[in-house]
């Protein structure tokens, strides 16, 4: 039985086949082997919040056997090597993967490459030489990168960073700060963002480029790890720029017109994010309907009290019609419409319905409910914090008003 009545192509039917198989041989495989690693905190970081180096390892290994079988970079575009699949696969694949893995079975989070961490539309721009000596490494998942766009001053309004690249000779030289950078403790390679021409990018007219920048660069600092709510660990750090020398070669795309790889980024997040919604909360709903039909109270199962099962039933109506809009905004993006309400809408009501379903599967189970081995505290915190990361709540309804206003209104 489906629920949802747009077939998807065939291709894509198989593409989601591949990651069920590669799921269960690949990543369910490897939890099961190192359970006592990767479902403990204390086991999972260093004393400094770090991965350690056991992580590391298996989390490389699901990138380049996921490369290797021809998932990893599915989104990047076909002319750097990827397999040039559009939106709708994207959110398919994530779709899949969270709503198979949701928080439990974390490794296969990294299965397809993030469009933030690895081979994805965002690299289009590379010139021969980053082609030659970055790429490869990228492609096969031996190498990750991280996406350097906010800054302390610099959140919702991007386009006021302050981070400078000024000219030195044929390159430049790189100054500034960036904080929440994902990725950034583990990442080889960073895509930074910095301001080129401080005109232009006072009036919001362009004068922001990025650079390719490896983290193994004189002056690139690392300068904390940021812990995050829940955790002993992290993905998030702070970095600092002490005049990196940036050879020509580094800028990605065009100088002073990195802004549109940066909205290019953070669109493919609205999507990427969608799909971590709606399957996180099917994950977590499915859960729900097993446990309700099972424990009993005052003599009677639970799923006989409306009040557990009215909440279960709105969350999922709200998760079904997340889905349906993903489904529809996914093709429009992939006609080439830009969609800017649509994937607004879509990616906060998404994120939204799927952080109440999975806070009501948390009340469902009662006590049961918040104990790390059901991990739905964890899907819980993820979800949560992507209600401000690419784009929060209020920024995409701001955005939305504003389609609005200018006589976009078809609804
Ligand atoms: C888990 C996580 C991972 C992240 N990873 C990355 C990364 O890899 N790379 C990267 O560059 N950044 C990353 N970020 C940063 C993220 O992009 C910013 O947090 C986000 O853009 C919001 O900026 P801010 O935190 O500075 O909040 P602010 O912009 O300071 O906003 C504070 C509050 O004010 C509200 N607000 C702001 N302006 C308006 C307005 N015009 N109307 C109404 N309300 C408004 C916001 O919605 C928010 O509630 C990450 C963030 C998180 C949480």
């Amino acid at each position: 039985m489906t629920a949802i009545a747009y077939a998807y192509p065939d291709e894509i039917v198989a593409l989601k086949e591949g990651i069920a198989n590669f799921i269960r041989a690949e990543v369910i495989a490897r939890h099961e082997k190192h359970h006592d690693l990767l479902a403990d905190q204390r086991r999972k970081y260093t004393a400094e919040g770090a991965y350690t180096p056991e992580v590391l390892q298996l989390i490389k290994e699901i990138r380049m056997a996921s490369a290797k079988a021809g998932y990893y970079a599915m989104s990047a575009p076909q002319d750097i090597g990827g397999g040039g699949l559009g939106y709708l696969a994207y959110l398919a694949a994530w779709e899949q993967i969270f709503h198979l893995c949701g928080a439990q079975y974390w490794l296969g989070h990294s299965m397809i490459s993030h469009w933030a961490k690895g081979p994805s539309p965002v690299l289009k721009g590379m010139t021969p030489e980053l082609r030659a000596e970055v790429l490869p490494k990228l492609m096969t998942g031996e190498h990750s990168m991280c996406f350097a766009l906010s800054e302390p001053g610099a959140g919702s309004d991007a386009a006021m960073i302050k981070t400078r690249a000024e000219r030195d000779g044929d390159g430049w030289r790189l100054s500034g700060n960036k904080i929440w950078i994902t990725n950034s403790p583990y990442a080889e390679q960073a895509v930074v963002f910095a301001v080129t021409d401080p005109e232009l990018a006072a009036k919001r007219k362009g004068g922001i480029s990025t650079f390719m920048v490896p983290k193994n660069a004189k002056g690139f600092v690392v300068e904390s790890l940021i812990n995050m709510w829940g955790h002993v660990g992290t993905d998030e750090a702070i970095l600092r720029f002490d005049d990196v020398r940036i050879e020509p070669h580094q800028l990605l795309g065009e100088l002073n017109r990195g802004f549109k790889i940066a909205m290019l980024g953070v669109g493919l997040g609205r999507i990427y994010n969608t799909g971590r919604a709606v399957g996180m909360a099917r994950w977590a709903l499915e859960q729900a309907f097993d446990y309700v039909k099972v424990r009993e109270t005052f003599g009677k199962k639970i799923a006989e009290y409306q009040g557990v099962t009215f909440p279960l039933a709105e969350s999922a109506t709200q998760v079904h019609a997340a889905h349906l809009m993903a489904l529809n905004v996914a093709q429009l993006l992939d006609q080439g419409q830009p969609a800017t309400k649509e994937l607004a809408m879509t990616k906060m009501y998404a994120v939204e319905a799927g952080k109440n379903a999975v806070d009501r599967v948390i009340q469902a189970h009662g006590a049961m409910g918040f104990t790390n081995e059901m991990y739905l505290t964890e899907a819980y915190m993820s979800l949560r914090k992507v209600n401000v990361a690419d784009g929060t709540n209020e920024i995409l309804r701001h955005v939305v008003a504003k389609q609005l206003l200018s006589g976009d209104t078809d609804l």
